[in-house]
């Protein structure tokens, strides 16, 4: 189903009235930035509470300067946009949220300087991402990562995602749920669309950024989540392929994959090739929070209507276009 409304060009307008031409320079050389936020339907407040939607927007924003983008937008002002809209919508249940911001200029010519940028987000009803959360079999990618001489990877770019695009292509069409894609220098970057965790020898470790990963917020999270609820050791650093094949546990986690336990690699199990106990108890602390129902966590769930509940705050940011 298409979402109702869309904010485009500093304001909510309906959806089907928020188009491009084909000559826009983002569709013809992927000159786009975008974002991925999660919004979830808590039943016993109801309320929607978006998940850490200024870190999202602080990463947006960081992506567009990746691409020499001036936007006229703070993350404040972009999270008072989403609330708009996702008023207008009557949002009432878990939903995606995809801000964009694209060059519109219409015009033909490869570069990133003197040019528009313009931004819109949408939203729409989401429920999994992977049909298979619980027990995904994955395979190592003859694909590499794009490198940050290449296209910088720590942001989302676009024209970038063609390099997941083939690698998670391939995997699905050889029967795979998912992909673990390797950078140039044959150490595990990430999935196409998520970070990685391996837990071994009792401490986890995930790729650094420097390896050419996305700088993700779940990622971000779920450092402090293990550091400070599990009480377990986090590494960020270099990873061989052969050490997933002798990991005890491994997941990928993502906005949208949120936090899905790997258990298979080219048919061999991982541990004892179902989900393991430390990425069960990350979940089982994960949902309930993202979801607002846990108070330790409950600053990086905005909520979006107005309501009586004492601890949701009624203030919020409103659009202001400069
Ligand atoms: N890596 C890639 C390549 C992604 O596209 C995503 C999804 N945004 C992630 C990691 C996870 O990032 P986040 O936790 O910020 O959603």
């Amino acid at each position: 189903m298409e979402p109702k409304f869309a904010f485009f060009k500093g304001r909510v307008i309906p959806y089907s009235e928020a188009k491009v031409g084909v000559l826009t320079h983002a569709l013809n050389y992927g000159t786009a930035v975008f974002g991925g936020l999660r919004g979830y339907w808590n039943e016993s407040e109801s309320q929607l509470f978006v998940f850490r939607p200024l870190d999202h927007f602080k990463r947006f924003l960081q992506s567009g300067r990746l691409l020499n983008m001036e936007l006229p937008f703070s993350a404040e002002d972009l999270t008072g946009a989403l609330v708009d809209l996702l008023r207008a919508e009557d949002c009432r249940q878990d939903c995606y949220i995809r801000p964009l911001a694209f060059y519109a200029d219409e015009h033909i010519g490869v570069k990133i300087h003197h040019l528009n940028a313009e931004v819109s987000i949408v939203a729409m009803p989401f429920g999994h991402y992977n049909t298979n959360e619980d027990s995904m079999h994955v395979t190592v990618s003859s694909w590499r990562r794009v490198d940050d001489n290449v296209i910088p990877a720590r942001g989302k770019i676009a024209g970038a995602y063609v390099n997941s695009a083939f690698a998670k292509t391939d995997a699905l069409r050889a029967g795979f749920d998912e992909v673990i894609v390797l950078n140039h220098d044959g150490h595990i970057s990430e999935g196409s669309a998520a970070n990685f965790f391996l837990l071994r020898n009792g401490a986890f470790a995930t790729p650094p950024i420097t390896d050419n990963v996305l700088e993700g917020i779940t990622r971000r999270t779920l450092i402090q989540l293990i550091r400070d609820e599990l009480k377990m050791e986090v590494q960020e650093r270099p990873i061989d392929r052969t050490e997933l094949y002798l990991a005890d546990e491994a997941f990928f986690c993502g906005t949208g994959v949120q936090i899905s336990a790997i258990t298979r690699v080219d048919y061999r199990d991982i541990g004892t090739g179902r989900m393991g106990e430390a990425t069960a108890r990350l979940r089982e602390i994960y949902f309930p929070m993202v979801r607002g129902n846990n108070p330790k966590y409950r600053g990086w769930c905005h909520p979006v209507f107005e309501s009586n509940h004492p601890a949701v705050s009624r203030d919020r940011t409103t659009v202001t276009v400069k």
